[in-house]
């Protein structure tokens, strides 16, 4: 069978671009988008996704979160089977880019209009699915619709959640998203997403499609140094207990052991010191007290450990050195995914069977995958990136891979849902 036939790619193209034009962002890069969950220009997305559902003939449902299906039951489907669903999310960062979350959903839906136009029987229906605040940007941390459909958090707890000004209930009912039940994962028989990379792997192999092995664990950390606040020109270099420069020795640390972890692992190690806070941060002071925050990630939880081991002892020894005072806790701690091999050879097949040369790769970000595949054999494709970039208007895909990425989803979607004998 030939891609050209089979997918609509001018018609994916449309959605993502009808899609970008809410909340769009001009900027000398390229039109990027702002859509936070819940707000007006996210509403406005969800609007034109379920038109766009009904359009397919779908049968649309809204669960109390937000989470929006659209589901197809084809006359050959048991209407009872558990379903296989596939989608993403349709909310972004600030200037973020308009293909993370929005590819995966409206590939989703394309992958069941060419299945609709194709003489194929599933034994399943079919899920067509956008979570609610993947991003982490309102409301909560992220993964927010997923974790609710996974049942990590409860339907009322989460609908109290606050962005400070409103809570999430009063800002889904606003938006006409308030809904009712919970959409659960665990009734699906397998999910798909397909995402834009975030990275260049796959570009650099020359490969338009990743198939994605784990999803990185994350641990995040507080770390506070006390030292003494002096004045810049009387306080001689021997007399300091200088918390920025003690600071400084820690970021370098996690730095030196991540590229260690890395080195000595999996390869996936990453340490990161994105945020500190100085007191009292002023030119002729010697910097009294810093709080940083750490986040060490691999798709292996021993190397986070060892990381976290690592920069733990280095603080102990800046602390003996310096004369500080220190703390180190840590707050955060999603253990790595492993993802489902049913679902992998299932995509890595059809896609062979395209003559479409796939690449086995890690995420280092999260995804609502990260949640669903604790309830249901789950797999993240990725689109190759055409520069790297990600959560910015710089965000690029060539639309001819979207289009070979979005044939391989239909028809691993379209295995998926006629084999029942697993
Ligand atoms: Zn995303």
């Amino acid at each position: 069978m030939n891609v050209e036939s089979a997918v609509d790619g001018d018609a994916l193209r449309r959605d993502v671009e009808r899609t970008a034009a809410f909340g769009a962002v001009e900027s000398e890069a390229g039109r990027g988008r702002t859509a936070l969950p819940a707000d007006a220009a996210n509403a406005q997305a969800r609007d034109y996704f379920v038109e766009r559902l009904e359009a397919a003939g779908l049968d649309v449902r809204v669960d109390a979160v937000g989470n929006i299906a659209g589901r197809w039951t084809p006359p050959s489907a048991d209407p009872d089977a558990a379903p296989v669903a596939a989608g993403s999310h349709l909310d972004s960062v600030p200037r973020g880019g308009v293909f993370d979350g929005v590819l995966g959903v409206y590939a989703a839906l394309e992958a069941v209009r060419s299945l609709q136009r194709r003489a194929v029987a599933p034994s399943r229906p079919l899920d067509v699915v956008c979570f609610t605040g993947e991003e982490g940007t309102r409301f909560a941390d992220g993964v927010l619709g997923s974790t609710v459909a996974s049942g990590k958090r409860g339907v009322e707890e989460t609908l109290a959640l606050s962005d400070g000004d409103v809570t999430l209930d009063a800002a889904l009912s606003e938006a006409g998203y308030r809904g009712t039940g919970r959409l659960d994962a665990g009734a699906w028989d397998s999910w798909l997403e397909l995402h834009i990379e975030q990275t260049t792997r796959l570009r650099d192999a020359g490969v338009p499609l990743g198939v994605v092995t784990d999803i990185t664990g994350t641990a995040r950390c507080h770390v506070t140094i006390e030292g003494e606040a002096d004045h810049s020109g009387t306080t001689g270099m021997g007399e300091r207990r200088d918390a920025l420069a003690a600071a400084s020795e820690l970021v370098l640390a996690v730095e030196e052991r991540a590229t260690d972890a890395a080195a000595d692992g999996s390869g996936t190690a990453v340490g990161t010191v994105g945020r500190l806070d100085v007191e009292p941060n002023t030119v002729n002071v010697v910097p009294g007290a810093v709080s940083l925050r750490l986040d060490l990630r691999s798709v292996e939880r021993p190397e986070i450990r060892t990381q976290l081991d690592a920069v733990k002892r280095a603080l102990e020894d800046i602390e003996a050195e310096r004369g500080v005072g220190t703390t180190f806790d840590c707050d955060y701690d999603v253990p790595p995914t492993s993802l489902s091999e049913r679902c992998r050879r299932t995509v890595a097949d059809a896609a062979r069977a395209r003559g479409i040369e796939t690449a086995a790769v890690h995420s280092g970000a999260g995804h609502d995958t990260m949640q669903v595949a604790d309830v249901t054999d789950a797999a993240l494709l990725f689109v190759a990136s055409e520069n790297g970039h990600s959560h910015s208007p710089r965000e690029r895909a060539d639309w001819a891979d979207c289009t070979t990425a979005t044939a391989v989803l239909t028809d691993a979607l379209a295995d998926l849902a006629t084999t029942t004998d697993h």
